[in-house]
């Protein structure tokens, strides 16, 4: 397996890196996030999400279960009538969050589960017991489907289990055996899906549309155009020349920004927007809206900063693109961009009112008026253009006695030199190289 810091990110794949993180800041926060990356062989898009195994955070769980129940919410048979005292005998133990790939000739049993034929012919204790599959072990992790195209195909009953998980947040799985009782379990594992719509049988949505349209991204993974990308490509195949480090800078932000989610807030305007692109472009599934919401809301927390009307557009193409056709997709994605600029010319405008406001405020006034009180201060995540505003708010009225906080280009007085300034080419030598006697005068 290629090591994470040794996979150039370029243009061409740089989507995927991206909904990458969202997918797993997403999963460590209990928000599941689906994705589909598709594009011709040898794009690396397989290389790049097992890469990604690297960078996966740690889960802690109950002890030793094989479900990977989390101690504030157990959900298996065994542990989730317990109490919190009772789990807190049996301990916690931190794990890699879980990363398990189910392949094209994998069977139901295998990824659901089976009779464990291991403890039922045990000589001294017999016991009917389940065999977990790959999607109850995956709880809380990442389920890796490679050519989901081929496995719709070839294996409807895998795909109908895929839709069971993708289903619902969470999703859910049945385990049945004969002679043993069934057992419902809740899943939330984000699903990560890989496939060439070039080969055989053809693009997902048109083998099981109902299947695609459970991905809440779809991405599209191109080769690398520029030299010097592949430059780096063929540098980056030496051992010496990637930093590990970037691996644990990676962790580490997850578990700084996992936190940060249920501070980030969607402002009424890009709400509107979304609503706005569901009804006027009629879109049928409401999963695209909830899928750029969600989104937007993780992206918000990793950039720690409110998501703006770019982000939006991003999500938008990557949550439409395997939803709606093309002429649609690029009529809304229209639709955004003329939104995008509607909105920096609406702040520009607000830039200049609040400088000019300011500059008549007294600081008594201008700290009553301030954007604090709409809110926007107790946000820890300011878009650029909220930072701008608070940090003129706060300048205004940290300084009493001075309300002005900017300067008029207007108001500056501004002297003109005595003379009109000369080419140096129109002057002699002597007037601009002095002697040091002549300096010393
Ligand atoms: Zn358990």
């Amino acid at each position: 397996m290629k090591n994470f810091a040794q996979v150039v990110r370029h243009q061409g794949n740089d989507s995927l890196f991206e909904i990458i993180d969202i997918s797993i800041l997403g999963t460590m926060a209990s928000m599941p996030v689906h994705f589909h990356a598709e594009g011709f062989r040898g794009t690396g898009k397989t290389t790049i999400i097992r890469a990604a195994k690297q960078i996966l955070p740690k889960i802690e769980r109950i002890k030793g279960c094989e479900y990977n129940c989390d101690p504030q919410r157990p959900h298996c048979p065994h542990h989730r009538h317990l109490s919190a005292i009772e789990i807190e005998k049996l301990g916690v133990e931190l794990i890699d969050m879980p990363f398990l790939e189910i392949s094209p000739s994998a069977k139901k049993g295998t990824i659901v589960g089976s009779i464990d034929l291991k403890k039922i012919t045990s000589k001294d204790n017999p016991e009917a017991a389940l065999l977990l599959g790959t999607i109850p072990r995956a709880h809380r992790g990442i389920i890796f489907v490679d050519e989901i195209n081929r496995i719709a195909d070839i294996s409807p009953e895998i795909a109908d289990i895929l839709l069971d998980v993708m289903g619902t947040k969470p999703g859910r799985i049945q385990i049945e055996e004969v002679g043993l009782p069934t057992v419902v379990l809740p899943i939330q594992a984000s699903v990560w899906a890989a496939s060439n719509p070039d080969e055989e049988p053809g693009p997902l949505e048109d083998i099981r549309r109902q299947l695609s349209d459970r991905f809440d991204f779809a991405v599209k993974v191109e080769r690398p155009m520029e030299i010097a990308v592949l430059k780096r490509i063929l540098d980056g195949n030496s051992e010496s020349s990637f930093d590990n480090k970037l691996i644990e800078v990676k962790k580490d932000k997850f578990e700084q920004t996992k936190k940060k989610i249920s501070e980030v807030i969607l402002s009424e305007e890009i709400k509107s927007i979304l609503a706005s692109v569901y009804v006027d472009f009629g879109l049928e599934s409401l999963r695209s809206i909830e899928a750029i919401t969600r989104g937007a809301i993780i992206k918000g927390a990793l950039m720690e900063k409110s998501p703006d009307i770019e982000d939006i557009v991003f999500l938008a193409k990557c949550a439409l693109r395997h939803r709606i056709d093309s002429k649609n997709l690029n009529d809304i994605i229209k639709y955004l961009e003329q939104r995008r600029h509607h909105i920096e010319k609406k702040q520009e405008s607000l830039i200049n009112m609040a400088i000019v406001e300011s500059e008549k405020e007294s600081p008594q006034q201008s700290k009553k008026n301030t954007i604090g009180d709409s809110g926007l201060l107790q946000n820890r995540f300011l878009n650029p253009i909220e930072k701008l505003l608070s940090y003129l708010t706060k300048k205004s009225s940290a300084s009493p006695g001075d309300s002005r906080i900017t300067i008029d280009p207007k108001k500056i007085d501004i002297k003109a030199p005595s003379k009109k300034a000369q080419s140096i080419k129109q002057l002699e030598l002597k007037d601009y190289v002095k002697k040091e006697e002549e300096l010393r005068k």
